[in-house]
């Protein structure tokens, strides 16, 4: 094929590298050219400027359910075209499953923000942190915490393994926020990011600069870099090192998030014998593991702990997997372990291996490598290597050196305390599984080892065949971990879109404050409108739109009723004595559960209109118990409109009991979807 010239994208146009500097990149399986890529041609300032002043505006216009729906077009997009980026990733060694790893797990991560952004965002421009503060005894002055998009740029710098969920995780985060990116991928792999940047350009759904890329080397880029700009790092904990202190990041205290290498670990519970489902997941884990993306994974399990006595027994049976691995040409669907991406990455993890051969004793991939449908001599094949550490304790390299390929030690504890001091011995990992069905020793182990980890993954007979996999990062769960994988935490739902967001403690009166939020609060002046608000659609009705009901009081009859008919015979409600007793009631009260029942028939407006349903209540709160004798009345209030979908949309609204003296008896949000 001819070789593919990788461009960059910067400020609108494309940019072919200058033919000297290009830098070429060999095919993982033939060692033929299959690209070349440089930067050497790059304004950087313009790609800054573009992003800052041209795509940052654009994007910030738009609400996070508007950038959440283009997301998911782009997913779709993408999606349709899918098979072009397959047909690239082969010659970066991946088999296709391993490729869809990248690709279905990068579109899959659009889908998630997109869909996670329509539920857990607001259809506004200002996201709104937690719930108001009370800063004053009376009321008047309340705090509220706001989150709104910086006026930056997120630099993205990814590592070579994920070319298209390494580029995809990071801008469905930054995009949902409202922060264009600039995107600089491996070189190593950058041409198929490259082509899913394509793609990406030509749907023409995002406003240009939304996302721009760099093919090769970031220039002065990072020099140029200001307080509103943030760096997205995935790759080596030494790049990670050199990048943050860039002494103009340290200057602008620029945020610097990094994933980095991490010598991740799984353990087999001492419950977990060689005849228990357990055992049989563990060798399944590591040998997936040691074998997807030919080990070229952050997460993927370098160090699999064992009882003394399961040394044996799962050294043995992960080699008879890893033996009876077809090796070679990755378009073949039953090669399972491809090639590294290059034959740089294959000598670097050789040369880690030898240094492992210093503590551990290779007890697989020793022989010869035997390959299928390709050329040992031109291709970064290599066979897996499994060693055992015979003395874990004194061992060091086993557990600070990370072999970027499909290599992992086996190695003994004595009792769960020591497999956690060894767990941590990582220096911070982004996960940790624990193959176990005993929960005292999940509870063991992640009492003792979680605040080393990022993730833990506990997997048994009951989850084993949902379980996502030890090695798999979810974007509803938090990527990233502390120390050595870097501090930083990507994904992990809208936690991840944070990064993008600047978090302000806003203070003020309640009317500045609900203006600000975008909601109605309570000490905010309501009004009341001739029609009953389940009469008036969502558009027609305004925050602080109320509705005082008539007042019912409550009888023992009442109570009693309620009870037989629900079965709730709780002695609160029927026994005098008994609830005197009880330090919170003065006698028998009503259920809070009728005093919300009444309140429903107090406030509804019984025709079909504009109310479709009634999806929940929150925040409920009951006050002070109601005797029978008493009454209440509700007050229901518009607090927030939220769109849902193009018909229909959430509205809360604040709903407050009070009873004959004006007490608070009971408060909730009560969610409703009305048509538009
Ligand atoms: P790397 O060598 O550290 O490179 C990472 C990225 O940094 C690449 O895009 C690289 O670009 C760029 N880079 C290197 N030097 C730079 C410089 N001076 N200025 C600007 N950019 C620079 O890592 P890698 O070999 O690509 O990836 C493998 C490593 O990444 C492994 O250690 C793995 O554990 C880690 N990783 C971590 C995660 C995670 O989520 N925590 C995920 C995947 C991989 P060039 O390619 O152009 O040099």
């Amino acid at each position: 094929m001819e070789a593919i010239a990788v461009e960059s994208y910067a400020a609108g146009r494309w940019i072919a590298p200058s033919p000297n500097a290009a830098r070429k990149i060999l095919s993982a399986v033939t060692g033929d050219i299959v690209a070349h890529a440089g930067s050497d041609a790059l304004d950087f300032g313009s790609m800054i400027d573009h992003a800052r002043n041209h795509a940052g505006p654009a994007l910030r216009a738009m609400t996070f359910h508007d950038r959440a729906r283009l997301i998911k077009q782009l997913a779709l997009y993408l999606t349709e075209r899918k098979e072009a980026l397959y047909e690239l990733s082969f010659h970066s060694g991946t088999t296709r499953p391993d490729a869809a790893i990248d690709i279905e797990g990068g579109i899959g991560t659009l889908f998630a923000y997109a869909s996670k952004g329509r539920r857990e965002m607001p259809d506004s421009r200002t996201f709104i942190d937690g719930g108001v503060e009370a800063l004053s005894r009376n009321g008047s002055f309340v705090g509220q915490h706001i989150c709104m998009p910086r006026h930056g740029v997120g630099v993205h710098i990814n590592a070579f393994n994920f070319p298209v969920w390494g580029m995809l995780e990071k801008l469905a985060q930054s995009l949902l926020a409202g922060v264009p990116a600039i995107v600089k991928p491996a070189t190593a792999t950058s041409y198929v990011s490259h082509a899913c940047m394509c793609m990406m350009v030509e749907s023409g759904l995002f406003p240009d600069g939304a996302f721009q890329m760099i093919a090769g080397g970031t220039g002065d880029l990072l020099d140029r870099l200001g307080p509103q700009d943030l760096v997205s790092f995935t790759g080596s904990a030494d790049t990670a090192l050199k990048l943050r202190s860039n002494p103009n990041l340290l200057r602008n205290a620029v945020p610097f998030i990094a994933e980095q290498d991490s010598l991740n670990a799984t353990m087999l519970g001492p419950d977990a014998g060689a005849d228990t489902p357990e055992f049989g997941i563990l060798v399944k884990e590591v040998v997936r593991e040691m074998t997807a993306k030919a080990g070229q994974k952050c997460t993927a399990i370098r160090r699999i702990l064992v009882p003394q006595t399961m040394v044996d027994p799962v050294v043995e049976a992960v080699r008879a997997k890893l033996e009876a691995l077809q090796i070679g040409d990755p378009r073949d669907k039953a090669t399972r372990l491809g090639a590294l991406v290059s034959t740089a990455q294959r000598s670097d993890v050789l040369e880690k291996v030898a240094q492992l051969n210093r503590e551990a004793e290779l007890v697989s991939g020793a022989g010869d490598l035997t390959l299928s449908g390709a050329d040992a001599e031109r291709g970064a094949f290599m066979s897996p290597k499994l060693f055992h550490c015979a003395d874990p304790d004194s061992a060091e390299i086993v557990h600070e050196v990370e072999a970027f390929g499909p290599v992992a030690t086996v190695m003994a504890y004595r009792d769960v305390d020591h497999a956690c001091a060894m767990l941590n011995r990582g220096g911070g990992s982004l996960v940790a599984s624990l193959i176990s069905h005993d929960p005292a020793v999940a509870r063991q182990v992640i009492e003792g080892a979680s605040i080393w980890h990022g993730r833990i993954y506990v997997n048994d007979r009951d989850s084993a065949d949902e379980a996502t996999g030890h090695g798999a990062p979810m974007p509803h769960m938090m990527h990233g971990g502390p120390g050595r994988a870097g501090g930083g935490e990507e994904l992990g739902g809208i936690r991840g879109v944070m990064h993008y967001l600047q978090r302000t403690a806003m203070q003020g009166s309640s009317r500045m404050v609900a203006a600000m939020s975008e909601s109605w609060l309570p000490g905010v002046p309501t009004q009341t409108q001739d029609a009953h608000p389940f009469t008036r659609s969502f558009h027609d009705l305004q925050l602080g739109d109320t509705l005082e009901t008539a007042a019912r009081t409550i009888t023992l009859e009442d109570i009693e009723h309620f009870a037989h008919f629900t079965g709730d015979t709780f002695y609160a409600h029927m026994d005098e004595a008994a609830a005197k007793a009880n330090p919170f009631f003065p006698g028998r009260v009503a259920h809070g559960y009728l005093l919300l029942s009444f309140a429903a028939g107090l406030f509804v407006q019984p025709d079909p209109g504009p109310v479709l349903a009634n999806t929940g209540l929150s925040d409920l709160a009951f006050q002070k118990p109601v005797s029978p004798g008493d009454s209440i009345r509700v007050t229901l209030t518009v607090k927030r409109k939220t769109k849902r979908t193009d018909e229909y949309g959430e509205v809360r609204w604040q709903v407050q009991l009070h009873n004959q003296d004006d007490e608070p008896v009971a408060s909730y949000t009560l969610h409703t979807m009305n048509a538009y």
